[in-house]
């Protein structure tokens, strides 16, 4: 496939995008007046017998290629920003703020420098999302980094509009729109990682926000066996996931990593030639060799009918990114008891949670045990940063005060924690569990084998082994007997 930087750089496109397609004979290219013939050649050469369009003024190219890539797939390089060396934040501040810089404000170079640096240094960090925010005062510059919110930078609010009309700019969101909420695209080239972006912009009352998550670094696919599940819920889960029907649920509160662990269980049954589908929102990480599709509730594509899109393409795993309306659940467990194996999230904190959850929903039990195989209910929680752990105990790390703060070191930008560590609790559906559900009986917490709360006791014990401190253990799992 000719990308569009491509096209629009040699002056020449396909207008059937899927080449490959060998059903179709003879390959119909647009040229542009300027095409130069040895890139005719090459196509040729490559396409073998091949149709040319009338050389076409710019204008007229543009419009057409335009039209071709609209709808084109998300992560691919027609709209590739590269953000290769850039100055340090320090520098791309100053160099901002410098007076020429306000003076000039046509001169857009170093707002995208400055931007391109706020970028690097955030990706650099391993930050999910980073954040704009116009207040009165200040022009505020956020990044999540391990689930928390840190400060990278606070300019003058006058500095706003020029930097939100840049990523307004790389999104492809209209600029002039500052009253209703947008979201656009972009893809980054750092070294030889890609990394695509969403950015969305809501209106507040003191200008617009902006919020660019990061999706797709490579780094965000783990292998199954890497989730550093305990060793019993891992065998588990792993058969479970070659079942040819049913439900798999993984439940947790924002930020908890269910999406990854959704990530790994297909990674993990990616060559076994199975038809597996997603419908989700966002797409975070693209594989290659299944279909996945974006929700677009815009064009009216939510969960419930990119599902039943998905079940009239003969489907043998289907993913949907989060079951949260009374019509993806039914569509969902129906789908998985006529012989498709459906996973997906549920935004509540226990295991147990799924079931109630599901019947709040407006499922009738006897679907629930039917369909569903087992929930995976987890949490994220911050570790101690290695680099001074031990101060940080010394200071009273194993306080369970929710205001204790470690004074960290520069190695975690001074939070006394880096990276974090999944915990599990593990409900496997079995034939006395079944019987339970279908009888509406939600008394089922009592019987359960040890699973009075798994995540607290597997908290408990990183903060015995020293690997988190205990806040985080009772932040992270205080709701947990619900
Ligand atoms: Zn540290």
């Amino acid at each position: 496939m000719i990308s569009f930087q491509k096209a629009s750089k040699l002056g020449i496109a396909s207008e059937d995008l899927e080449l490959n397609d060998k059903t179709q004979t003879q390959k119909k290219f647009l040229i542009r007046n300027d095409c130069s013939q040895e890139t005719i050649e090459d196509i040729r050469r490559i396409y073998g017998n091949v149709v040319f369009s009338d050389p076409l003024n710019a204008e007229d190219f543009d419009k057409s290629i335009q039209k071709i890539y609209k709808n084109k797939s998300i992560i691919d390089d027609e709209h590739m920003i590269s953000l290769g060396e850039t100055i340090s934040l320090d520098e791309a501040t100053q160099s901002l703020l410098s007076k020429t810089s306000i003076e000039n404000n046509n001169d857009d170079a170093p707002v995208i420098q400055m931007l391109n640096s706020i970028i690097t240094q955030s990706l650099a960090k391993g930050a999910s999302d980073i954040h704009f925010e116009t207040n009165d005062e200040s022009f505020d510059i956020k990044m999540r980094l391990d689930g928390n919110i840190i400060n990278i930078l606070s300019l003058r609010p006058e500095i706003s509009s020029r930097i939100i009309s840049r990523i307004k700019i790389l999104g492809q969101i209209n600029i002039s729109e500052r009253r209703l909420p947008q979201d656009g695209r972009v893809t980054f080239k750092l070294g030889k990682q890609i990394i695509d972006v969403r950015i969305s912009t809501l209106p507040t009352g003191s200008g617009e926000r902006v919020v660019m998550r990061m999706l797709g670094k490579q780094n965000q696919l783990i292998k199954l066996n890497k989730l550093q599940m305990p060793e019993n819920i891992y065998n588990n889960f792993k058969s479970q996931v070659r079942k040819p029907h049913g439900l798999i649920l993984v439940t947790g509160p924002t930020g908890s990593g269910k999406t990854t662990t959704l990530y790994s269980a297909i990674d993990s049954i990616l060559n076994l030639g199975l038809n597996i589908m997603t419908i989700e929102d966002p797409i975070e990480i693209s594989f290659p060799g299944i279909s996945q599709t974006q929700v677009n509730s815009k064009l009216g594509l939510n969960f419930a009918e990119g599902l039943k899109a998905i079940l009239r393409q003969d489907p043998d795993v289907i993913m949907v990114g989060e079951i949260r309306d009374p019509e993806t659940a039914s569509v969902a467990l129906r789908a998985s008891i006529t012989g498709h194996l459906v996973l997906s999230t549920l935004h509540t904190n226990t295991a147990y949670g799924a079931i109630s959850r599901l019947r709040d929903l407006g499922v009738d039990p006897y679907m629930i045990s039917s369909s569903l195989n087992c929930v995976i209910a987890q949490r994220l929680l911050r570790k101690y940063c290695l680099n001074c752990r031990n101060e940080s105990i010394n200071l009273g790390g194993k306080s369970s005060d929710q205001l204790f703060k470690l004074d960290g070191c520069e190695q975690c930008d001074y939070s006394g924690l880096h990276g974090r560590i999944a915990i599990f609790d593990y409900l496997n559906i079995n034939a006395h569990l079944k019987n339970k559900i279908s009888d509406g009986d939600l008394l089922i917490k009592e019987d359960s084998i040890n699973e009075r709360s798994n995540l607290s006791n597997e908290a408990i014990n990183l903060v015995e082994q020293k690997v988190i401190p205990k806040f985080e253990a009772v932040r992270m799992t205080l709701n947990d007997n619900e």
